[in-house]
């Protein structure tokens, strides 16, 4: 055995595995999980991993923004929204606990110097669906872009926080309900085990599950088929949200999100006749199953959504990405209807987790998307992810500063034949889909076949 960096490294000469131990592994490098590396303090060391490059996450792709508490007279109203979206099953303390946090956070977010848009001396705070006052702050509509990447070069200056992209967590390592580390699979398909005196899950959604989502296509909920193998608790795993328009493309990869405010402006959907079917306007499961009916009436995968008739100077000030990105598409939204499907989008369910993220296991997180804190009960509030995702990423790396032990981290033999030859990818995804449509067959054979 020998000691690389401060990191125990073996070896067997013949076969591809190694063994290292951190202080603190982080899975994922989202701004869950970007966001609680830079809160542990830098005497601990902390290794983290990423399924791909560090960039590609769906934190770089938020665009809207991120809500915040306007000031102490928005409480209610920024509680009721948040309730009212969530229909009403949210959990109450942790809505609490967000929004409390809020401005402390964006301060912390000013303090890393990210850039969000003003207007004058004052920032520009906007709105959205479903808020009744203006309190998102955004940049331009790459807001997700903004803060993540500058998250990232923070964690990159750090020395204690040693990263590794196109590294897989396939297992955890646990024994009578405690979490030591992790198995990962580089991109050569070796195996290390990475063992941790915590272990923080941020993982991040479930859309590459789904045919369609506007998320990458490696974000496909790994860590709740891995804590459902051991038994792990999780939550409301069927509270998934659907966006009902995404650019209907043939090519692999994510959906281009078609923003709602597409159809606030006017907006028509239209069958394969080009009639209208459906109103609009309706909450979005309600128009995402109106357009799934009609897509199986027309025997096609996608329905038309016509901006024609709205005057072009609006559709190009308002939607400028929309129109660049469909034109690359081969579509001139302003000449001609383009095709459209529904998405998945966020989930609102995960590993369950109290205020402090943590899970049913002791030593393990879970945190951001992954995690189900109950903040946005039965459908998110838009923008309210990302700020979920950096209160409890916080409050995590808060305590296990707190509680994480002085000895150095416990090293075992690993049996690593137990992961040759296996499938994890197609494994997982039956794991997931089936426990989905255990907890929910309407909506698994609505949107998971
Ligand atoms: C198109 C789009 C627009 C959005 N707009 C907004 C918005 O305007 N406002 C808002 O608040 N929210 C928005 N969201 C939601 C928000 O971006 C996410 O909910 C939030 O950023 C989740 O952050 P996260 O760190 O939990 O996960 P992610 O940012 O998704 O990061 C997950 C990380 O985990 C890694 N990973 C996954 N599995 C493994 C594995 N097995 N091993 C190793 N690594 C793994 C991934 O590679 C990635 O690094 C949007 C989402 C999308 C897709």
């Amino acid at each position: 055995m020998a000691c690389i960096y401060g990191y125990f490294i073996r070896r067997d000469r013949h076969m591809p595995y190694s063994t290292t131990s951190a202080d603190v592994v982080i899975v994922g490098t989202g701004a869950a999980g970007l966001f609680c590396a830079l809160h542990l303090p830098e005497n601990l060391s902390i290794y983290m991993i990423t399924k791909d490059t560090l960039e590609n996450s769906a934190s770089y792709l938020a665009q809207g923004g991120i809500a915040a508490l306007k000031d102490s007279e928005d409480y209610e109203d920024y509680f009721e929204d948040t309730l009212r979206a969530g229909h009403y099953e949210n959990s109450r303390k942790a809505v609490d606990t967000m929004i409390r946090q809020s401005p402390v956070i964006i301060r912390e977010l000013l303090d890393y110097h990210v850039n969000f848009d003003k207007k004058g001396d004052d920032l520009d705070l906007t709105k959205e669906g479903g808020h009744s006052a203006s309190r998102i702050l955004h940049h331009e509509d790459i807001t997700g872009q903004e803060i993540t990447s500058k998250l990232l070069q923070n964690v990159r200056e750090k020395k204690n926080i040693d990263l590794h992209e196109h590294t897989t967590m396939v297992d955890l390592i646990c024994e009578k309900n405690v979490c030591k580390g992790i198995i990962t699979q580089d991109a050569d398909g070796a195996f290390h085990a990475v063992f941790g005196k915590a272990v923080v899950l941020a993982t991040g959604g479930i859309g590459g599950l789904f045919k369609h989502s506007t998320a990458f296509r490696h974000i496909t909920g790994d860590s709740l088929a891995i804590a459902l193998k051991h038994n792990v608790l999780l939550k409301d795993i069927n509270y998934i949200q659907i966006h009902p328009t995404s650019l209907y493309s043939e090519k692999p990869g994510r959906s281009f999100l078609i923003s709602e405010a597409v159809r606030g402006e006017g907006g028509v959907l239209r069958n394969k006749d080009m009639e209208r079917f459906t109103d609009e306007l309706q909450p979005r499961d309600v128009v995402s199953a109106a357009i799934k009916k009609q897509m199986e009436k027309d025997g096609r995968g996608f329905v038309w959504l016509d901006v024609t008739h709205l005057d072009p100077e609006l559709v190009k000030s308002h939607f400028p990405n929309i129109l660049e990105h469909c034109k690359e598409e081969g579509y001139d939204i302003l000449k001609e209807p383009f095709p459209v499907t529904p998405a998945q989008h966020y989930f609102m369910g995960g590993i369950e987790v109290d205020l402090k993220g943590r899970t049913s296991m002791d030593n393990l997180y879970a945190i951001g998307e992954t995690s189900c804190t109950g903040v946005h009960g039965k459908n998110r509030l838009g923008s309210n992810s990302l700020l979920e995702s950096l209160v409890f990423a916080k409050r995590s790396a808060q305590n296990i500063e707190e509680t994480i032990p002085y000895e150095p981290t416990e090293v075992e033999d690993v049996d690593f034949t137990q992961y040759e030859g296996r499938d994890f990818a197609k494994e997982y995804r039956e794991i997931v889909l089936e426990e989905i449509k255990r907890r929910d067959k309407d909506f698994y054979e609505q949107w998971c076949t």
